[in-house]
């Protein structure tokens, strides 16, 4: 087996939030530097705070409406009723092949 494959394990890194918080966990590096963690992240506090700079949110909902209007004036699923109704228009159209169904 080849020796010196693993990288050294550190058994309690230790993780150093933004917010101040710290704790340890199992790692390769011996310390790590994070931007969000369980003590300060939006989802398990419960405080939404939405810094919107480049107005990402308003964009979305702005292309969402658009997307919404554009499926309203005739999208994909209008063209495929419109085209299973003249294929069903061809299909009655169809000469009889044998002669009971003309009788
Ligand atoms: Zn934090």
């Amino acid at each position: 087996m080849k020796a010196d494959t693993h990288p050294t394990y550190f058994p309690s890194a230790k993780v150093v939030c933004a917010c101040g918080n710290a704790f340890n966990v199992g790692s390769t590096v011996k310390e790590l530097h994070v931007e969000l963690c369980a003590k300060c992240h939006p989802f398990y506090t419960g405080k939404q705070k939405l810094v919107d700079t480049a107005r990402r949110v308003e964009k979305f909902t702005e292309k969402v409406a658009a997307k919404a209007a554009k499926a309203a004036v005739g999208g994909k699923k209008q063209k495929t009723v419109k085209r299973a109704a003249m294929k069903a228009a061809k299909k009655a159209q169809k000469k009889p092949t044998r002669l009971d169904e003309t009788l």
